[in-house]
């Protein structure tokens, strides 16, 4: 195996990190800071589906602090606060996180991506949603923005397999996440895309698959964690009728470091990990937190010698 790795792969991590790419283009630390915008789901309000995604329960992955019905600039002044404090950051990029932050005209989508960038210590947007949520207007908008900010586009996939992507309740193909991203690509912003691992039906060779997937499309960055199943979700039921059943924390460990070897170091990290509130975790439970996972993979990859995409063809 080769022993020279990337330039772009953090020395000790073995990974192309987000945060090392966010220190590499901008010289100082960034944090991401959660805004809950108010948005709501077309795959929850009847337009593209009813009932949602079978694991979502957006409390378990919005911190307790962003809220809708508080105000925008409030959320943005207490999550600086808490980073500048926790981490020493200077500058932030504003996450909408919550639901599918392009459901809505594009003045709104302006007049809310404007006010998180009025404030002088933010220096850019990240912006979730579905791929099938994506107006011509919108993306102009973004395109627009990048000018002069920095902007992330944030897709969710999931799984590359239509199959599961129906068995989920998704709402949408994997043609559909295809035509966003090229849609969205050669717009001089970042393009993520959310994957999640563990899929009731999924072995590991099949989840192996999306790092090819991903290797060929022109996406800047990724966010994955393990399926898991939160309380007032469909899979908390399934999970409690034997019809899903978690990951050990070994297998995920091992398929990640495997995928991470697949996947083209240009591609940068921003999540290994996803973490609930203790009290409406229902499985799988490791008890870890995210700084803990990244570490257990890491480790994974030291103790193979190995390294973010090592076994990329270029690279064999
Ligand atoms: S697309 Fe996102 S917000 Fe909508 S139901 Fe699925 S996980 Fe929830």
């Amino acid at each position: 195996m080769p022993n020279t790795p990337d330039e772009r792969l953090h020395p000790q991590l073995h990974i192309n990190s987000y945060g090392t790419y966010l220190r590499r283009r901008f010289g100082f630390r960034v944090s991401k800071v959660n805004v809950d915008a108010g948005f709501t789901c077309p795959n929850r309000d009847g337009s593209k589906g009813t009932g949602g995604c079978i694991y979502c329960n957006n409390v378990s992955f919005s911190p307790k602090e962003t809220q809708a019905v508080v105000p925008l600039e409030e959320q943005m002044t207490a999550g600086m606060a808490y980073h500048r404090v926790r981490l020493g950051s200077e500058k932030f990029i504003i996450y909408f996180q919550k639901y599918t932050n392009t459901y809505g005209s594009v003045e709104l989508l302006a007049d809310l991506y404007r006010r998180a960038l009025d404030h002088p210590d933010v220096i850019g947007i990240s912006v979730g949603t579905r791929p099938d949520s994506l107006s011509d207007e919108a993306l102009d908008l973004l395109a627009d923005i990048a000018r002069t900010k920095y902007v992330c586009l944030e897709l969710g996939l999931q799984s590359m397999d239509d199959v599961i992507l129906n068995r989920i309740n998704r709402g949408h193909t994997l043609e559909d996440f295809m035509l966003a991203v090229n849609r969205a690509s050669g717009r001089n912003f970042d393009i993520c895309a959310h994957l999640i691992y563990g899929f009731p039906g999924e072995s590991s060779a099949d989840f192996l698959k999306t790092a090819d997937l991903m290797a060929g499309l022109p996406i800047d960055s990724l966010k994955l964690h393990q399926l898991h199943a939160v309380e007032g979700t469909e899979l908390a039921e399934m999970y409690r009728r034997g019809e899903f059943v978690p990951l050990t924390l070994e297998q995920y460990i091992t398929t990640v470091a495997d995928f991470l070897e697949l996947l083209p170091p240009r591609i940068t990290i921003q999540r290994l990990y996803g973490s609930a509130p203790l009290e409406i975790c229902v499985a799988p439970q490791w008890g870890l937190k995210n700084n803990q996972m990244w570490y257990a993979i890491v480790t994974e990859l030291t103790r193979r010698g190995s390294w973010q995409g090592c076994r990329r063809p270029e690279f064999r």
